[in-house]
């Protein structure tokens, strides 16, 4: 195998595009990828100020990497969960990153400002663990987009994420998640604009820019991850590619072309009636927020001391 723009001999092949790339122009090809999804999809203005959400994985790094050679004007957050060993050598993971390559790293942890952890809140609260990490991720990190004047939270979610989680909204006829399956969520009051600019990147490519770039970060998956029915669809869909490459571009980027435009609202259909939390002042249909729900239920002592003796359920929400 040649390297499609040098003709040296290559390091990875990508079958979905029928080419072979040398490491320096698969590095090229991924920054391009990048800058290519954040053209096509208006995700943010070359001196928008990106906060990049990180985990101490290959997707988060590689994404901040590529952003900030690029040239965009990047800071990282990091959301310690307080997953055991996991937590503490992820966050390590982006604080080398960081520092490595000067760039700014905010950290805030879940246990010593929200007063509560996933394993344990999760299981004080009843609810399955990656649900509780996922509704904790999503209003902290917008939160800290917001007091921090940011103009867009960017996500490391590839393409093998974004098509696995629609092939399960569509396994389920999840409308209202078809709705918000965008790469782009524009912004609206109380909610930063979030964007997913590795989308044109799988799996397998985001790992391989990491190695050849020599990106330091941790291969662990979060053992919060067992048995969750996202992997169980990846796998399904890894296998389709195998047979037939080419089969998550067609998936996801079909859906956005055909299939998002028929989820968006109607003319004349009335939006939620949306008004202030009356804890935290965000944006709700209810009286309090689903995260200020939820971390009442994670703190309340007495549910955490029956949650300590039982331990979490591992299933995704
Ligand atoms: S696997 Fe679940 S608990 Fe672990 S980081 Fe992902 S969403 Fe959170
Ligand atoms: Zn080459
Ligand atoms: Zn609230």
């Amino acid at each position: 195998m040649r390297c499609r723009v040098c003709r040296e001999r290559a390091a990875i092949e990508v079958r979905r595009h029928n080419a072979a790339f040398c490491s320096e122009h698969f590095i090229a090809h991924c920054r391009e990828q990048v800058a290519r999804a954040i053209r096509k999809h208006w995700m943010f203005r070359p001196d928008a100020h990106v906060l990049v959400a990180v985990s101490g994985g290959k997707d988060s790094l590689m994404l901040w990497d590529v952003l900030a050679d690029l040239g965009y004007n990047t800071t990282g957050v990091y959301l310690g969960l307080g997953i055991g060993a996991y937590s503490d050598e992820s966050r390590e993971a982006c604080d080398r990153f960081a520092q490595g390559r000067d760039l700014d790293l905010r950290i805030v942890d879940l246990g010593s400002e929200y007063g509560y952890d996933i394993p344990t809140g999760a299981a004080a609260a009843r609810r399955a663990t990656c649900a509780t990490c996922g509704l904790s991720k999503r209003y902290i990190l917008n939160d800290v987009a917001l007091r921090g004047g940011f103009d867009v939270l960017a996500t490391g979610h590839n393409l093998d994420d974004e098509a696995a989680v629609l092939f399960g909204n569509l396994v389920h006829w999840n409308v209202e998640a078809l709705a918000r399956q965008k790469p782009v969520l524009p912004a609206a009051a109380g909610f930063v604009s979030k964007v997913k600019p590795l989308i044109r990147l799988a799996e397998r490519e985001t790992a391989a820019y990491a190695v050849m770039r020599g990106i330091d970060y941790i291969v662990e998956e979060c053992p919060m991850v067992a048995g969750n029915t996202g992997l169980r669809y990846k796998e399904t869909l890894n296998e389709m590619e195998r047979t037939s490459p080419g089969t998550k571009h067609q998936l996801y980027f079909g859906f956005l072309e055909h299939g998002a435009p028929r989820f968006e609202p109607r003319e004349g259909e009335d939006p939620p009636d949306v008004h202030p939390c009356t804890r935290c002042g965000a944006p709700t249909t209810s009286d309090v927020c689903a995260f200020c729900r939820l971390r009442e239920q994670a703190t309340d002592p007495e549910r955490v001391a029956v949650a300590l003796t039982r331990g979490p359920k591992r299933r995704r929400g």
